[in-house]
This record gives C-alpha cells, sequence and structure tokens, in this order.
C-alpha cells in the first residue's frame, strides 16, 4: 500500500469518526452523566451504602436511555441487600440474559442467583408474606372480610323483578283452534306477574371476591418480610382476677 492511499483512507475515516462524533454528542453526554452516576453508586456499594446505591441506580433509570449491561448487575445486588428480593431476581435475570455467560460478573451473577433462590424458598414457605416477599396486611379494600358486597345490578336491588314470560300481567295469551283467545294463569310466576331475582335470589345485594386479596382479606405492604411474627403484635392477655371484685 503506498503513502498516498493509507493518506486517503486515514483522511476518509477521520471524516466519518467526526461525522459519528457529531451526530451522537448528545448521547455521549447522557453516557457521561450515566458513568459518573454509576461511579458514584459503585463507591456507595463499596463503602456498605446500599441503600444510597438504591437512590442512584434509580435515579440512573430515570433518565430513560440504553444503559450498560453491567448496570443490571449492579443494582440486583444492592436490591439484594437492601432485601427488595423480588426487583433484585429481575435485574440479575435481566442480566445473565443480555450479558450471558461472557458477562463481566457472570461468576458473581450466579453466586447472587443462589443467594436468591434460598431467599425465595423461605419466602414460598412462609406464611406472613406474599410470593414477592413483603409482609401481609389486613385487607382494608374489603373492610378485611374477603369479599365486596354491593347492590344487586339485576334487580336494582329490590330482590324481585317483572316476570319476563307474563310481562308482569300474571297471565298468558295463546289462540286456540277457532281463533279465540285463551288466557292462562302464568306458569313462571303463578300469576303474581314479579319472580325473585335470578342472580341474587331475592337477597337484594351480591358478594363478589375482593380483587385486592382474592378473599384472603390479606393483602401486601411496603414492608419486606423477615419471615418472624412482629415482636410488637398485640397478644392477647386474660384479665387478672386479684379477688377484689367492683361491685
Ligand atoms: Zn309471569
Ligand atoms: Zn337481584
Ligand atoms: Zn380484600
Ligand atoms: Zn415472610
Amino acid at each position: 500500500m503506498d503513502s498516498t492511499h493509507a493518506c486517503r483512507i486515514f483522511t476518509l475515516i477521520a471524516i466519518l469518526l467526526v461525522g459519528i462524533g457529531h451526530q451522537t454528542r448528545g448521547q455521549s453526554n447522557v453516557d457521561d452523566q450515566v458513568n459518573d452516576m454509576m461511579e458514584t453508586a459503585i463507591a456507595h456499594m463499596n463503602d456498605g451504602e446500599y441503600e444510597e446505591a438504591n437512590l442512584t441506580f434509580r435515579k440512573i433509570l430515570k433518565l430513560n436511555t440504553v444503559l450498560p449491561d453491567e448496570l443490571s448487575y449492579l443494582f440486583a445486588e444492592t436490591l439484594y441487600m437492601v432485601n427488595q428480593y423480588h426487583n433484585s431476581k429481575n435485574f440479575l435475570d435481566k442480566y445473565i440474559r443480555l450479558a450471558g455467560s461472557t458477562g463481566r460478573y457472570y461468576s458473581q451473577a450466579i453466586d447472587l442467583k443462589h443467594f436468591l433462590d434460598q431467599e425465595y424458598e423461605l419466602i414460598l414457605v412462609c406464611k406472613l408474606c406474599d410470593n414477592r416477599g413483603y409482609r401481609l396486611i389486613g385487607c382494608d379494600v374489603c373492610d378485611y372480610k374477603g369479599k365486596l358486597t354491593s347492590q344487586c345490578f339485576y334487580c336494582r336491588g329490590v330482590g324481585i323483578n317483572r316476570c319476563e314470560v307474563c310481562k308482569g300481567n300474571g297471565v298468558t295469551t295463546s289462540l286456540n283452534a277457532f281463533g279465540e283467545v285463551l288466557y292462562q294463569t302464568c306458569n313462571d310466576c303463578q300469576g303474581k306477574g314479579q319472580t325473585v331475582c335470578k342472580v341474587c335470589h331475592g337477597a337484594k345485594v351480591i358478594h363478589e371476591e375482593c380483587e385486592v386479596c382474592h378473599g384472603t382479606s390479606k393483602k401486601a405492604g411496603n414492608e419486606i418480610c423477615d419471615h418472624q411474627p412482629t415482636g410488637n403484635s398485640k397478644v392477647f392477655e386474660p384479665i387478672k382476677n386479684n379477688g377484689h371484685a367492683s361491685n
């Protein structure tokens, strides 16, 4: 290759690079910002300040830009350390899917997966939390009943409906062979003109399973479950009879 040829190729590449640089300057500013914030988050992680790291990662996600795969792993580890196992698992699965076995944090990711699996085993057997590990509290949506009661839509809370067969007349008509109209007592309502509501069976209200707690009368709160009954929960204490009746 002669020097003129080499020089021409070099110039061409230089022009291309300048062009790319110009087009992606906006993006590279965001990239710089992401890199700076990731450095901050990693520094927090190294100092054991996982709550701070968590906040920083959340700020990075809010930038709404394409993020490096590594961020998924680092965020997953942070979430594990602040006991948000469900979110941690989501980001860890994402990292393994994106980076594969050649990813920078692959071996750490496999270790973390193992620890998360152990947490999930505890969550699955625990009766105090939901399947994401959030402690269950009473469901106030259904007033702790597991079901919602509302006025029957079919009879509008009356409990009875106009008889559909006789249109409320109590009698049905037919024509005989001579074209004469015959009147008969309605079989469906026994002549009353109305029937008991088919939907609520006269109860005027209908009960539906609570959509939030699915009938369990418990829903997930914001607290991560430690799989231990709470120390400050009320325990029934029988009255101590001291023998001095007040009356
Ligand atoms: Zn009828
Ligand atoms: Zn009804
Ligand atoms: Zn409920
Ligand atoms: Zn639990």
